[in-house]
């Protein structure tokens, strides 16, 4: 009898292992090959609601965030990311206590971004450094720390402005034959006054016309981690806190702050790193 009973418990145990076993999510991860400067979505379909989901990867950790019966991350690849092979740890914590991580491989590959020489006056070179350019990238910065646990946007973003892609994302630019830094977005050259449409659905975190760096300025959270960033507009026609469509006119195209001629400067960011506006215009209608 005592043996009957190990026997069952045993294959109670194996029972609850294949169980638990059975519990780990479906793992989607697009793209594979991700290059430097793109990003990774991530998205687990769990058996049951998740307490928690997290992704280690780069020496940081990404929480999964809810939408709908799925949990997904957009996993930023940045720029100093060296192209090769990783692997990202992915975490998950069910409602119940059950828990499991699964190892997912990733390898990023390389690209080119060229090189790009600036010549600015001696006043428009100070203004980086300005002690008043100060409070612009602080409000910069806190607009990109957001992530907002709603996702707005679906598939793909649309090129805020018509125009010439007049210098590349990622590419290193020299001011007066030193070296800045890299260019975290893409311009678009445009004649002023040119309407600059929103990239994708989402929500006004920044609207100001006071920046001396950057000009006048918007900032849109699209969600999960997700912004993208308009500045130099020689015109704002939106206010901060409003909900804006794909497609819906933010602004217009101008040369205030520090630019050497009417254009946009339009980046998107994940998690607060710049990442290549470019591969945002061709994603698939979700
Ligand atoms: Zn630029």
């Amino acid at each position: 009898m005592k043996a009957r009973l190990r026997s069952a418990t045993a294959v109670l145990i194996c029972l609850v292992c294949a169980t638990a076993a059975a519990a780990a999510p479906d793992v989607t991860v697009v793209p594979e090959r991700p290059r430097v400067g793109d990003v990774v979505f991530m998205a687990l379909s769990p058996e049951a609601e998740l307490l928690r989901a997290a992704c280690s990867w780069g020496g940081k950790s990404y929480r999964f965030l809810a939408s709908g019966n799925v949990y997904e991350l957009v996993l930023p690849v940045s720029l100093t990311t060296q192209p090769g092979a990783y692997r990202a740890t992915l975490y998950w914590k069910y409602i119940d206590g059950r828990m499991g991580k699964r190892m997912v491989p990733i390898q990023v590959e390389p690209r080119e971004f060229g090189v790009q020489h600036l010549r600015l006056s001696r006043r428009q070179e100070a203004c980086y450094s300005a002690p008043e350019t100060k409070r612009e990238k602080r409000l910069i910065g806190a607009a990109l720390d957001r992530v907002t646990s709603d996702r707005w946007w679906m598939g793909s973003f649309v090129m805020p402005v018509e125009g010439r892609v007049s210098t590349g994302f990622g590419m290193q630019r020299y001011i007066n034959g030193r070296l800045a830094y890299r260019h975290r977005g893409i311009d678009i050259a445009a004649p002023e006054g040119t309407p600059v449409q929103v990239a994708a659905d989402g929500v006004v975190s920044l609207a100001d016309d006071s920046f001396v760096l950057h000009g006048q300025t918007v900032l849109v959270d699209h969600g999960h981690g997700v912004s993208t960033l308009y500045i130099h507009l020689s015109e704002i026609a939106v206010t901060e806190g409003q909900t804006v469509t794909r497609g819906e006119m933010l602004g217009r195209v101008g040369a205030t702050g520090v630019a050497t001629g009417p254009h946009l400067h339009f980046g998107v960011y994940a998690y607060h790193r710049p990442v290549d506006p470019l591969f945002w215009m061709s994603l698939p209608e979700r």
